[in-house]
């Protein structure tokens, strides 16, 4: 079956994890709805280059995934949600006793509570089309935890919960949901904080990579954008039609540790 006429909502997809995704599900003939809180000139120029490349409709919406009323917006405005890809998310990293409880709520928000409110937009519109996916970009802290990580661990481990109840809630009706859980992934974020890295540490590029960032990721290599968003297709085709209320994990073996 093929994917072309679907249309795949991807919130926080102006960059890194969002846009690779986007990028493979247009590859794979899908019209692509670009989402942020930005709304720059390069976002809809993100877009326009996008279904130039692959020959869909691509559009760019603005929406801040903390706020509910702009998360259920962006569905509505969409018009058509075959796939729907919880992608936006935050970090911060703090003791318990230190963390800023602004960043907590809005940790919560944007990396689960937005989740709620796409899925509980798009679920009807999935439900009229007999056909829906829904994909929640949970993380190998969706499943393991960290020191200092509380606001995001919390969070990710609860749109790993949320993930089962949808598709419970959704199970026989030609939908599946499921959240996939990255390890480290070279974003151009993670790229950013290479150089300070090789600074605070007094090691060169491979030694701070292989020692530092991928401490816990036994392959020594990140994940790339294009292996998530390949991962988000497998998920969208009939091959993994039975897959649902589950976690995919694409960690180089963090899990397995
Ligand atoms: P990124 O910072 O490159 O992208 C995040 C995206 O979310 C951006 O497009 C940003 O504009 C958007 N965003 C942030 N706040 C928003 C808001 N309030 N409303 C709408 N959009 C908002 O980050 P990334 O590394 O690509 O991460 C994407 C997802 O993957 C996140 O949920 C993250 O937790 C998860 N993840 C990342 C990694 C990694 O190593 N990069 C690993 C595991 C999980």
């Amino acid at each position: 079956m093929s994917l072309r006429g679907k249309t795949a909502v991807i919130t926080g997809s102006t960059s890194g994890i969002g846009l690779g995704i986007a990028e493979e599900l247009a590859r794979a003939g899908v019209d692509v709805v670009l989402n942020s809180f930005t709304d720059r000139p390069e976002d809809h120029a993100l877009a326009e280059e996008i279904a130039r490349r692959h020959g869909v409709r691509a559009r760019y919406i603005r929406a801040d995934m903390s706020q509910g009323e702009d998360c259920r917006r962006l569905i509505a405005e969409a018009g058509a949600c075959d796939i729907l890809v919880n992608n936006a998310g935050i970090q911060h990293v703090a003791p318990i006793e230190d963390f800023p409880p602004e960043k907590w709520d809005a940790i919560l928000a944007i990396n689960l509570g937005s989740a709620f409110h796409t899925i509980a937009a798009a679920l009807p519109m999935m439900r009229r089309a007999g056909w829906g996916r829904v994909v929640n970009i949970a993380s190998a802290h969706g499943l393991t935890a960290s020191p200092y990580k509380s606001a995001y661990v919390a969070a990710k481990h609860g749109l790993v919960g949320l993930t089962k109840t949808v598709a419970l809630e959704a199970a026989g009706q030609g939908i599946t949901c499921n959240a996939i859980c990255p390890g480290y992934v070279l974003t151009p974020l993670v790229e950013a904080q290479i150089p300070d890295q090789m600074k605070a540490h007094g090691m060169d590029r491979e030694t701070v990579i292989r020692e530092v960032m991928l401490a816990r990721q036994p392959s020594k290599q990140f994940a790339t954008t294009e292996q998530i968003g390949g991962t988000v297709a497998f998920l969208c085709s009939p091959a993994a039609d039975q897959i649902t209320g589950t976690t995919i994990s694409v960690d180089g073996g963090w899990t397995a540790l």
